[in-house]
């Protein structure tokens, strides 16, 4: 019925893979390259108004088709691949009428021994990479599914109000939307379809903090340094024992936060830590900075203020920008059980391109596109998901076309 398979396989040949230590944006020509064929895609399903700004950002419309006066939606999908594994040459494995064990690829095996979510998708056709690259699913599945969509719905002439269309590049850096024009979009809301299994809709991420503390000491000739030495790697090390060692990312799951320690680097006469702080709740975060700042000021007062720290916030949970606009979210649930899919709400233990959109003025919560194993040799994405993502998508316009939303 959609041709999302095809397109889907069609684009995961061009690499795309993002550069952290590139300083143009976006970092790679690959990218706007990328870009052009994209372009031309939507083009050939029917879209309008389609751009390509210098920062790389591809854009486009669907000119409504309803008399109702109904929002502009957006979607939104990244074009980039994780930089963490070769992006090049990626030959996909179809295994048709999947099993349930191994696939053997070059040189390891995606079993489901190792990875049991394969085993939900006996029967279905499952594409993964030949071992050697990433697939390419995060994100390049997203983009299929708004494209596949957008061609279902121009063909069919399925009910829909203005659809707005954007493919951006760096996510995986990121970056993603560090230039991206939220006024000049147009859209109401957006989503984004980036990332996880079927059903998965995410609309709430942590509040950030980063803590960066410098300790200086004193050092002299360690054979004569009594009552004179200031250890600066000891007093760091009196630092990182004094936060909760069950609150760390290793130590926690779900809806709890904590303080993670990102780097050590120390001598005598300096040390430096750095620090991530996270939380779901804001007012927790307040108290976990509090905490990190009293910390700081004992040490201090014990050894005489040889600790300078510093404390700025990231970013925060994108679920403030729903409070009064929570519908965005109800239409997302809906359209997924309207296509007998069981909607899988949880919290994204990091940030997002959404939560950024969301308070740039573009509430913006994501959708699954249906991959599995990302930014690694394992990944792969049963064909069905990615059907069903456009499910959503076409369903979503047909929710805010045809019912009363707001
Ligand atoms: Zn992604």
């Amino acid at each position: 019925m959609y041709n999302v398979k095809d397109i889907f396989l069609d684009i995961i040949k061009y690499d795309t893979t993002s550069d952290e230590l590139s300083k143009s944006y976006p970092s790679t020509e690959t990218q706007l390259q990328f870009g052009k064929i994209l372009a031309d895609k939507l083009k050939t399903f029917g879209a309008s108004n389609i751009e390509i700004d210098k920062y790389g950002y591809v854009t486009a419309e669907i000119p409504s088709n309803t008399e109702k006066e109904c929002p502009t939606v957006g979607f939104i999908a990244h074009m980039d691949t994780s930089p963490e594994c070769s992006g090049k040459n990626i030959n996909p494995i179809i295994t048709e009428n999947y099993n349930g064990k191994d696939i053997v690829l070059n040189g390891i095996i995606l079993s489901p021994t190792e990875f049991p979510s394969l085993l939900k998708y006996k029967g279905k056709t499952i594409i993964s990479s030949d071992g050697t690259t990433l697939l390419g699913a995060d994100d390049k599945a997203g983009i299929a599914e708004i494209l596949s969509a957008i061609d279902y719905i121009v063909k069919n002439d399925t009910p829909h109000g203005k659809i707005k269309i954007a493919f951006t590049p760096d996510e995986e850096i990121g970056k993603g939307v560090d230039y991206f024009d939220v006024k000049k979009f147009g859209a109401d809301f957006a989503y984004t379809f980036d990332g996880g299994e079927i059903g998965e809709l995410e609309y709430e991420n942590f509040n950030a903090s980063r803590l960066n503390i410098e300790i200086t000491g004193k050092s002299v000739h360690p054979g004569y340094a009594k009552n004179t030495m200031i250890n600066a790697s000891l007093i760091g090390a009196e630092i990182i024992s004094s936060f909760p060692p069950s609150e760390t990312p290793s130590r926690t799951e779900g809806y709890s936060g904590f303080f993670h320690l990102c780097s050590i680097k120390g001598s005598v006469s300096k040390c430096n830590l750095s620090y991530i702080i996270r939380d779901f709740d804001k007012n927790s975060l307040e108290e976990r900075k509090l905490f990190a700042s009293s910390v700081i000021k004992s040490i201090n007062e014990k050894y005489g203020n040889v600790c300078a720290f510093e404390i700025y916030d990231e970013y925060e949970n994108m679920i403030s920008q729903f409070d009064d606009k929570m519908y965005i979210v109800d239409i997302a649930k809906k359209a997924m059980e309207n296509k007998d899919i069981t909607p899988n709400i949880r919290p994204i233990r990091g940030g997002t391109d959404g939560a950024r959109l969301s308070f740039m003025g573009l509430p913006c919560p994501n959708i699954f596109a249906g991959g599995h194993n990302f930014h690694g040799p394992f990944e792969f994405i049963p064909v069905s998901s990615m059907e069903k993502a456009v499910d959503v998508i076409v369903e979503i316009c047909r929710i805010v076309a045809e019912e009363n939303i707001i």
